[in-house]
């Protein structure tokens, strides 16, 4: 295998027709400067507008550039791990298409790699995103960090390298539902993180509406860690016991004072949360079964329809 590429960049595409160009005209020479052999690969998760037809242009005219053109949209994680099976780079980096992470970072991002960290992450500074999804995405990785035991400061910035030991290992789990920054944190020996500018995006809109985010997000926790289960569980403890005291301060006080009639919509309320509580720990563990349930169809993860520009 003499002419293995270096650098493998990939991008996932989904409706970036007018993102491309501008992406392409600023990661080719960020890429070149480096010196040394590369491939761009490109996911087309299944975009319904004219990004495919770009792409084929463009891997006609530039030797680097592979596409890989999905069956339908399996989802941004999707078209990231086709790619990681496909790629053969020493040093492996992710990029979205919109242009929000800057290819001028990606000098940076080798250069930690070649340091001898196996997984380089990215913190976005000023990050240009609605005040929602910021706080949002400060509540998630809070919280991931407490449930998974892992360390990272910014789950969601996909602008990332990895060695070649982890894309083998990853390439080696076929979970049908994945959060890959988590999932190279639990193969990475050596991790380290830098701090990335962020942009806003330039044209066209976030593909991911609230509905996405949330699931993305209940993938990221019950995937890697059964914490969940384990707090709802404590949870069922601490309030049998509380229950307990209380119905023996009750017995107590029936004694000295007289049973009690008032406070039946107190009951009520009372009542009702623990409902909540009750429905929501239902929900919880069907989480946990609809993930064994999707991976003991072992359907496929995705289907592809064509490669472009691979060479044999
Ligand atoms: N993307 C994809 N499939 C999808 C959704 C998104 O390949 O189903 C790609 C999208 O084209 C972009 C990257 O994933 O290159 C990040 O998407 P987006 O910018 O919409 O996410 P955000 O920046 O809002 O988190
Ligand atoms: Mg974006």
């Amino acid at each position: 295998m003499e002419d293995r590429p270096y650098l493998s960049i990939i991008v996932p595409v989904y409706n970036e027709e007018k993102n491309i160009d501008a992406l392409l005209d600023r990661l080719y020479p960020v890429m070149t400067a480096t010196g040394q052999s590369f491939e761009i690969i490109f996911t087309d998760d299944g975009s319904k507008d004219s990004s495919l037809k770009i792409l084929r242009e463009k891997s006609r005219e530039l030797p680097e550039v592979r596409i890989i053109e999905f069956n339908g949209n399996f989802g941004q994680h999707m078209a990231i791990l086709a790619a990681f099976e496909l790629c053969r780079g020493e040093i492996v980096i992710t990029l979205d298409a919109d242009l929000q992470n800057p290819p001028e970072e990606i000098p940076k991002l080798i250069r930690e790699v070649e340091a001898g960290h196996d997984v380089v992450g990215t913190v976005r500074e000023k990050r240009q995103d609605s005040f929602f999804r910021l706080l949002a995405s400060r509540i998630v990785n809070i919280t991931t960090n407490r449930m998974t035991g892992m360390q990272m400061s910014d789950y969601g910035c996909m602008l990332r390298a990895y060695h070649r030991n982890v894309i083998d290992n990853i390439n080696r789990c076929k979970e049908s539902t994945t959060f890959i920054p988590a999932l190279a944190q639990t193969f990475s020996a050596n991790p380290s993180e830098i701090k990335v500018s962020h942009a806003e995006r330039v044209e066209g809109a976030s593909k991911y509406s609230l509905y996405r985010l949330v699931r993305l997000n209940f993938d990221l926790m019950t995937g890697f860690s059964v914490v969940p289960l384990q707090l709802f569980a404590l949870f069922g403890v601490v309030t049998a016991l509380l229950s307990l005291g209380f119905a023996i301060f009750l017995l107590v006080r029936r004694f000295l004072v007289g049973s009690e009639v008032e406070g039946v919509f107190t009951l009520f309320a009372i009542l009702f949360f623990f409902l909540g509580v009750v429905i929501f720990g239902i929900g919880l563990v069907g989480e946990y079964v609809g993930r064994i349930y999707q991976e003991v169809r072992r359907r496929p993860r995705y289907v592809i329809r064509n490669v472009y520009g691979f060479k044999e």
